[in-house]
Parts: C-alpha cells; structure tokens; sequence
C-alpha cells in the first residue's frame, strides 16, 4: 500500500528530477493488468532462509518506492505472505472485523499514480506466523488494520480498484493510464522512477 501524502501522482508524473533506480535482483514490481494480481494465493508451507532472503528484498523494493506494505503477488509469487509496516506477516487470518468503518485515500504500489477512497473496518482480530514460524494473534486499529487489509486483499486476488466507487475507480484508472505512459517501459525493465 501506498499513502497519498508521499509521492502523489501530479509530482511524480510533473517531477524533471525524478531519478531511475534498479529494483533488488531477482525483483520486479507486478504492475496492473498483470494476472498475478487478480489470482488467489497458495499457504507458505515452509518458512525457511529463502522466504527470509525474498522477504528483504521486498522490503527494500516497497521502501524505495515510499511504500508500507507490500505482498508477494505484487512480485509475482502467489503465496500468503505480506510485510505491512515494519511486520512479516505469513499465512494470514482476518478472524474479527469491526462494524465500525472508515473511509480514507488509498494507493496502491502495483497501480501507481492511482489514488482513490477505500472504505474499510476500523480495527480486525487477525492471526498469522511470523518469520520465526512463531503463531502471533493480534488486535490491530487504525492505519496499521487499514494496511493489513490492504494487503491481505491482495493474497485473495483483490484489488483497491475493486473496492472503490465508480467514480473513483475510472479517475485512479485513467491516473494509472498516465503514469504507465511515461514509466510503464522503464517499469517493466526494473527501473525504478520517483521523485528525488
Ligand atoms: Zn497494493
């Protein structure tokens, strides 16, 4: 997930000293249409040095893109894990949802440019494993549930594009569209555009 406050689309697309950089080997950011953001992932069955070493790439790829959360689907591996903030979070359950909701701007790394409202439960009741296969259940509120439920859509094949209103899914569409435009060569090349 990508909040709105950094890296908005008119100062990237309008930036003159924007600066390339190279993704981490082996990395490349899944960019809308790509198919792997739309399917339904498979459980990690094992969390081994592999999955740790794939994990610090993606979080030094979501850092340099001003991001705070990433899952593995956006780098084209189908299966349940994501970072979200500072936390490793591996096979994933939303097990309570709040009836309390809230609607803010979300962003989303693999559709950059494209910012749009999300409404979601304020706080949810989630378990998942860490990186040290430790089973961890957790309350969370606030920007952190919001970001956990960002990425655990995208374990589930789900996009923000999905969950907002008409009106705004076409203005974050046709953002996109103009973001691709201009980056989505150097993109799909593993260079990395932002604003310096
Ligand atoms: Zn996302």
């Amino acid at each position: 997930m990508q909040p709105e406050t950094v890296n908005s689309p008119a100062s990237i697309i309008s930036s003159k000293t924007h600066g390339g950089r190279i993704y981490p080997a082996g990395l490349l950011m899944r960019a809308y249409p790509d198919p792997a953001l739309i399917k339904k992932c498979a459980p990690v069955d094992v969390i081994d040095s592999s999955l740790e070493s794939i994990i610090n790439d993606m979080r030094h790829l979501m850092k340099s893109l001003n991001g705070v959360g990433i899952a593995a689907p956006q780098v084209g591996i189908l299966k349940r894990f994501f970072i979200s903030g500072e936390k490793v979070i591996i096979n994933p359950i939303i097990e309570e949802t709040s009836k309390d909701r809230s609607t803010q701007s979300e962003g989303c790394l693999s559709i950059p440019g494209a910012f749009g409202n999300v409404t979601r439960p304020n706080s949810i009741k989630v378990r998942y494993y860490d990186l040290e296969g430790e089973e961890v259940n957790e309350l969370l509120s606030g920007m952190e549930a919001r970001i956990f439920q960002h990425e655990y859509d995208h374990l589930e094949g789900m996009l923000i594009l999905h969950r907002m209103s008409m009106t705004h899914k076409l203005k974050a569409k046709s953002a996109n569209k103009k973001y691709m435009k201009v980056y989505g060569d150097k993109m799909n090349q593993g260079i990395i555009f932002k604003k310096s």
